[in-house]
């Protein structure tokens, strides 16, 4: 299960509008959003050193060309709780809280299925691209409970704004693109094909274009390749962790530089292009494939605006394996600035009119806490990880003493404690009474800070603090479970 604690996101909003004195804005040909995933606010700056310039004789550059060129807001946070990539998402061109799109989490407890469902998760939409006989991997924005810009760009203009979504995580591309998008293309770890769902391409194919860009095998060159730090030794210094002792990389990588991407292969498979995801490589096989669907799909092409939303999953890939202190991830990070400056050339050449007719919105759906054993070491008040076997046990003990030996429980996902409601009336107990019981055992056990019960989250009845309202924020009333935890600072 992947969790995020820091709260923390950025916002930095290019709009190259004012480069002459027009009052009226302009409406931009292109509507780009790039969500990094786990990349933290403070990045930016402690990696600001590094980057590209914003601007030289060859064109722009990446991070800094935003930041000192655009509108960069740098108090921006998501104000929901929890903060992963499910909810994050959802948040970037809704605009709205999981309280409004009921996306709660990366997965939750879904009574009408009596199951745990992955946020996009629909049987109804079997992929495209991929086996999928039987829908069990099918995937789309069904659970989604509001619209998107794109879609009301849609609606605005008579289905002509084309909106596109693109990242190697199904749920990154499709809750930012949303119900009417033309199209979303996620990432096949087996086969490491870009791949959709009939959601989006009723037919069961892809369009020609991604047919031959997956035939053309472009990820297969990587093979063999080797990960080597890219910025000077002497960057390494700022880091907390520079030695990986508990890094956790993917198969074949290897825990310190050079990373050699083979996945511990001798062709390239399934390991490899799991350890291919990890590696920078993967950002930049990303940005040439959404550089090949600007052009084939003809985006930014007339006047009509035109939406891609791109996630750089591998940015949080990277973040798991080595924490965030890591040289792997300051790495990244200066790679990742030299990428965007090359796509942001790209656009001001494939856009008529250049960038000043692009609107670029970089942004993250999260940002991350160091890892437990990191904490540990480093003597922070850390609790460890997240034991939601003993804290099922805790609460089934009580309820069991309070009502008598029972299944009163159906699941703990995330940090939703789900009651089985119907068993509680049955037997004529107030679903009300056994929240409580089960917040009150809940809120004693180690790494808990609190226990909210729906009771308290719908009559507002939760403390007035920002944790309170980013539980009030993330809850929606059909989707979300009986209690709510929220667990102790670097606690994951
Ligand atoms: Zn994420």
């Amino acid at each position: 299960m992947i969790r995020r604690l820091r709260p923390v996101a950025l916002a930095i909003v290019c709009l190259l509008l004012a480069t002459v004195a027009v009052a009226a804005p302009v409406r931009p040909r292109l509507v780009v959003l790039i969500s990094i995933d786990q990349f933290r606010a403070d990045y930016l700056a402690r990696s600001s050193d590094l980057f590209l310039p914003p601007q030289d004789s060859k064109g722009v550059g990446g991070f800094r060309w935003l930041m000192e060129r655009g509108a960069y807001h740098t108090d921006a946070h998501h104000d929901h709780y929890p903060l992963f990539t499910g909810p994050g998402h959802s948040i970037h061109f809704t605009g709205a809280p999981p309280y409004k799109t009921g996306i709660v989490g990366n997965e939750w407890f879904d009574r009408e299925m009596n199951a745990v469902r992955y946020c996009v998760q629909d049987s109804k939409s079997p992929l495209v691209g991929a086996p999928d006989p039987d829908g069990k991997r099918g995937i789309s924005p069904v659970t989604l409970r509001t619209s998107t810009v794109g879609d009301e760009l849609k609606m605005a203009t008579g289905g002509q704004g084309k909106v596109w979504g693109l990242a190697l995580k199904d749920r990154a591309g499709v809750l930012m693109a949303g119900h009417l998008a033309d199209g979303v293309l996620w990432f096949d770890e087996e086969t490491g094909a870009w791949i959709s769902s009939r959601f989006y391409f009723k037919s069961g194919q892809l369009p020609d274009w991604v047919v031959s860009w997956n035939a053309a095998k472009k990820i297969d060159p990587f093979f063999g390749k080797t990960w080597d730090l890219s910025v000077p030794p002497a960057a390494l210094k700022r880091l907390w962790t520079p030695h990986n002792e508990f890094a956790n990389p993917r198969p074949g990588l290897g825990k310190a530089f050079p990373h050699p991407v083979t996945g511990g292969l001798d062709r390239p498979g399934k390991a490899f292009y799991a350890a291919f995801e990890s590696t920078p490589y993967a950002n930049e096989y990303v940005l040439e494939t959404a550089e090949e669907l600007i052009r084939r799909e003809k985006l930014g092409q007339d006047a009509i605006p035109d939406i891609l939303a791109i996630n750089l999953s591998t940015n949080d890939y990277i973040g798991h394996s080595f924490g965030p202190d890591s040289p792997e991830v300051l790495d990244v990070t200066a790679q990742t600035d030299r990428q965007l400056s090359r796509f942001f050339r790209f656009l001001g050449k494939a856009v008529p009119g250049g960038l000043r007719n692009v609107t670029i919105v970089l942004t993250a759906d999260h940002g991350v806490a160091p890892m437990v054993e990191e904490m540990a070491e480093a003597g922070l008040p850390t609790a460890g990880g997240y034991q939601e076997k003993a804290l099922t046990d805790a609460v089934k003990a009580a309820l069991d003493k309070a009502f008598g030996p029972g299944d009163w429980l159906k699941a703990l996902s995330e940090f939703n404690l789900y009651l089985d409601v119907d068993a509680l009336r049955q037997k004529g107990i107030e679903p009300a009474k056994a929240e409580e019981i089960a917040a009150e055992t809940l809120r004693r056990q180690p790494g808990i800070y609190a226990a909210y019960t729906r009771g308290q989250i719908v009559e507002g009845r939760v403390p007035d603090t920002d944790i309170g309202h980013r539980v009030m924020l993330g809850f929606h009333p059909k989707v979300s479970g009986d209690v709510v935890i929220v667990l102790d600072p670097y606690t994951v």
